[in-house]
């Protein structure tokens, strides 16, 4: 059953609306002019913006920023160009072409190398699931920085050298996970060559 809402009864200063809009107006202008000229700060201000990027906010710890790929200690990528972050990324903006490390490295037959890593920042959604889905902890978002803005598409798409050259919020390359290298005394020594 319909409801019946009664009509409020107006005045005839509200009825022509003319004063109303005039009243909201005024309203308007005082807070353009009180927030022009007073300082941010200041008691009365109500300004909740910032200078940027002369003044930056402080992000959260956990603030998933523009990706990085992290370093082993000689520097190379810790990928092994597994595909797992590409293939969970639901926004499919990370393209990834694996590469064989050469006989005679250690890492030959046991995993592979990123030859080519692109992600397209534009699309990305920043979900954070690529970070979740690295088993080698080699992708991070941990880099404290959030995308400067362009007008050119070609600015948003990162390739390895790129991603590598970004640091950690605190400006550390690599990660405080262990990683044990093929090769060294602690690895287990199983590739896919040899198996166990
Ligand atoms: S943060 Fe999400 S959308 Fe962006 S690259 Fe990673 S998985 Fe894809
Ligand atoms: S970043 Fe991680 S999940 Fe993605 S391909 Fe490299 S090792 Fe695999």
């Amino acid at each position: 059953m319909a409801k019946l809402i009664s009509r409020p009864n107006m005045t005839a200063a509200e009825a022509m609306y003319v004063p109303e809009i005039a009243k909201g107006l005024g309203i308007t202008i005082g807070r353009f002019f009180k927030n022009t000229f007073s300082s941010r700060g200041t008691e009365g201000n109500e300004i909740d913006t910032i200078d940027y990027p002369e003044e930056r906010r402080t992000y959260p710890e956990r603030f998933r920023g523009i990706h990085r790929l992290t370093h082993r200690a000689d520097g190379s990528p810790r990928c092994v160009a597994c595909l797992c972050c590409s293939t969970a990324c639901p926004a499919q903006c990370i393209h990834i072409e694996a590469a064989e490390y050469p006989q005679g490295d250690a890492r030959h037959g046991y995993e592979r190398f990123p030859k080519v890593f692109v992600i397209d920042e534009l699309r990305c959604i920043f979900c954070g699931f690529c970070v979740e889905a690295c088993p080698c902890d080699a992708i991070r978002m941990d880099s404290g920085l959030h995308m400067p803005p362009s007008t050119q598409r070609a600015h948003f798409i990162f390739d390895k050298e790129m991603l590598m050259a970004i640091p950690a919020a605190d400006g550390s390359f690599e990660t405080k996970n262990p990683r044990h290298e093929p090769g060294d005394p602690t690895h287990p020594g199983v590739d896919r060559e040899h198996h166990h």
